[in-house]
């Protein structure tokens, strides 16, 4: 029997400290009052890095009312119970995504050719237009402003679907919903702006998401787009660049982020960042450039510029200087939109190394039977059920609306773009010279299975990239990991605090963490079985276990790097790593207990649950071996002699194609 979780150690207040409510609550209040509280010590930072970070810590999120399963499991708490039961979509709401999926994919298959949508670049607009009348733009609008008012469950499984058939449309239907206005106009919007709005998104309007700038990818503090208000204090005015903005060309409504004037709160300036609903076709915005990519070539996507934009004050969403959380809190959902898109593709990769793999004979063998073929048919299967798993169980947690999901949804957004990669890769190999070929040549040159394996490569590429890149996601879920210990011993990790203060605080802390310290050898993973799990439950044993491992080898680095761990970014990854190989491995297991249950017949779920589980325990040893089997300081030198150009010698012998410049 599985043990109910006694791990609350890491849970416990330590005596004499606010709880972990009053930290929060406290941090929150600061933050609404315009007041940063900084708990991570930038007094060493450049300038730059500085306001970047102090920025970032204003705008996160800190309300929640349900712990997170992933934040527990880096301080050593495998609340089992958090997923033991698997979430299932009732009857009902399944039924009403069964049927829209059922008609929309049939709409699709009649009305739209992906490969002449790479080819050409176009999404026809005859199927833009019934998409409209389906009701596709408006899945996430609630009912009563005239939407379909989805649950992130069923738009999840029309995105699924959607991405597997034409990754473009997809992105075209994301961009709009997922990050474009209606995702914060449903989170932030007044009353007057969801009537002024919402109904649009049944009726041809497209909206797009405005955050990135030629000089602002991944640090949006350096924003350089600003809106001032009029003198008379009614309008806005806008002017700057956005970059790589989807939609943006042929958007009617556009969510745009702006650097509004600056306050001072205790004698100190703060930036703020404004998000504003902007008309597409206002008067000053010109498209400058539309952007071609390698992959998803049929999106709308561009340059714009803002040139003495003309904005109603009140289109200001949620509040001014509020956008950086607003844009924050809004991926925490929107990116959720990514896992189920890479899923879909991953599903449709496993259905065309299943016919390939038996079709094609070389040697003998059906090239699936093949050890070499079977590998890879063995990993597409079981890491696509792991991947499903993670989709189903952040999407339904969205669903529930009360718990922390940032860490997961950022974990299911790493996991299942780099494994989505891995696989469309896996699969063009398994195809060989046809994998490479396009869909169209190996049509008109008569084969049979035209499978568009060379354009889901490229199709999928971009899922590393946008909506946080995977360097970025891993540092987003450090922070976020950190933050109890962060709470909880921020004057003994910053390096500049006073030794009296440090050890005053030490003495507070020394009661909890020698508790807490001592709980992580010693606790209920020595004697738990799992039985309940059956043939998985040797993998929910090592979760638990690990996730004990994880939460002392975190806090061994932390005492031994202190306010330096942050710039340890690969050492960051590899215990990023481990815990979302941990959280995806009892994601999995649960679901296949799941689908045992509930699906009659043998489906072998069980068999790919514990194959991707082995494959995971090993990737996790292997980091842990990493963190201390490894050469990253040759690494270091290395790069930064690379990069001070002592290795240019290295560079001769190619074509010199890349003039320098400046
Ligand atoms: C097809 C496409 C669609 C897009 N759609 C939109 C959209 O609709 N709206 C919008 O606002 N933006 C959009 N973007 C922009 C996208 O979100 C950015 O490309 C992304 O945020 C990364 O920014 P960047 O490309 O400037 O990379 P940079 O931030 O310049 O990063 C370059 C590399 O450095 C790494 N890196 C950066 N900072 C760090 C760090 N601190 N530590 C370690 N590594 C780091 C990154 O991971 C990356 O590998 C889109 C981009 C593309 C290509």
């Amino acid at each position: 029997m599985a043990t109910p979780n006694d791990d609350t150690s890491a849970t416990q207040t330590p005596p004499g400290l606010p709880t972990k409510g009053d930290v929060a609550g406290d941090a929150a209040k600061k933050a609404h009052a315009g007041e940063v509280e900084m708990i991570i010590d930038t007094s060493k930072m450049n300038e730059g890095k500085r306001q970047a970070l102090e920025l970032t810590e204003a705008s996160r999120e800190q309300q929640w009312t349900k712990p997170s399963f992933a934040q527990q499991l880096f301080m050593g708490t495998f609340d089992h119970a958090l997923i033991d039961d698997f979430p299932v979509q009732s009857a009902a709401d399944q039924a009403i995504g069964d049927t829209f999926i059922k008609e929309f994919e049939a709409f699709l298959k009649a009305n739209l050719d992906p490969e002449d949508v790479d080819a050409t670049r176009t999404i026809p607009q005859a199927v833009v237009d019934g998409m409209f009348r389906m009701g596709v733009f408006a899945m996430k609008v609630p009912k009563e402003y005239g939407g379909l008012g989805f649950t992130q469950v069923n738009y999840n499984r029309v995105m699924m679907m959607l991405a597997s058939y034409c990754a473009s449309t997809a992105v075209l239907v994301s961009a709009h919903q997922s990050i474009g206005v209606p995702q914060p106009l449903k989170l932030f919007g007044t009353e007057a702006q969801k009537r002024a709005y919402f109904p649009r998104f049944r009726d041809h309007s497209i909206s797009a998401f405005a955050l990135t700038e030629p000089s602002v990818g991944s640090d949006p503090s350096k924003m350089t787009t600003t809106a001032v208000p009029t003198p008379d204090g009614k309008h806005w005015i806008i002017n700057g660049d956005k970059l790589w903005c989807t939609n943006g060309p042929i958007a009617d409504l556009l969510v745009v982020m702006c650097r509004t004037p600056s306050k001072i709160v205790n004698g100190k300036e703060r930036q703020q960042i404004t998000a504003l609903i902007v008309e597409g076709k206002a008067p000053g915005i010109e498209i400058v450039h539309r952007c071609d990519f390698m992959g998803i070539r049929g999106i709308q996507n561009g340059l714009l510029r803002f040139k003495d934009v003309k904005v109603p004050f009140e289109n200001v969403l949620w509040g001014e200087g509020k956008g950086l959380k607003l844009a924050l809190t809004t991926l925490n959902t929107g990116r959720l939109t990514l896992p189920a898109a890479c899923t879909g593709a991953a599903k449709s990769c496993l259905s065309i190394v299943r016919r390939w793999g038996n079709k094609r004979v070389q040697w003998g063998a059906a090239v699936g039977q093949h050890e070499a073929g079977r590998q890879k048919i063995a990993f597409i299967a079981s890491h696509t059920l792991a991947m499903e798993a993670v989709t189903w169980l952040t999407s339904h947690w969205a669903d529930q609306h009360d718990k922390d999901i940032r860490i997961e949804a950022a974990m299911a957004k790493l996991f299942c773009s780099e494994l989505g990669c891995k696989i469309v890769d896996m699969t063009l190999q398994l195809r060989g010279g046809r994998g490479y070929e396009k869909a169209s040549s190996l049509k008109a040159r008569g084969e049979d299975d035209a499978y568009p394996c060379e354009r889901m490569v490229r199709d999928m590429r971009i899922n590393t990239i946008i909506e946080g890149t995977s360097e970025i996601m891993r540092l987003f879920l450090a922070r976020e990991a950190m933050d109890p210990h962060l709470k909880l011993a921020a004057d003994m990790i910053k390096g500049h605090v006073p030794i009296p203060k440090m050890m005053r605080s030490g003495v507070k802390l020394a009661g909890f963490y020698t508790g807490w310290y001592f709980s992580q050898w010693f606790n209920s993973s020595l004697w738990s079985q799992h039985d309940d799990l059956g043939k998985l439950a040797d993998h929910y044993q090592y979760a638990h276990k690990t996730a004990h491992r994880l939460a002392r080898t975190i806090f061994h680095n932390m005492g031994l790097y202190r306010d330096k761990l942050e710039r340890k970014q690969v050492l960051l990854g590899h215990l990023m790593e481990i815990g979302t190989e941990l959280f995806a491995m009892t994601a999995t297991c649960s679901y296949a207990r799941m689908l045992e249950r509930t699906k009659p017949g043998d489906q072998g779920a069980i068999g790919l649950a514990d194959y991707f589980c082995r494959e995971a325990t090993r990737r996790i040893e292997a980091h842990f071996l990493a963190l201390s089997d490894n050469d990253d300081r040759m690494m270091n030198h290395l790069a930064k002699s690379v990069l001070a150009g002592e290795m240019k010698w290295m560079e001769e012998g190619a074509a010199d194609c890349f003039p320098e410049q400046g």
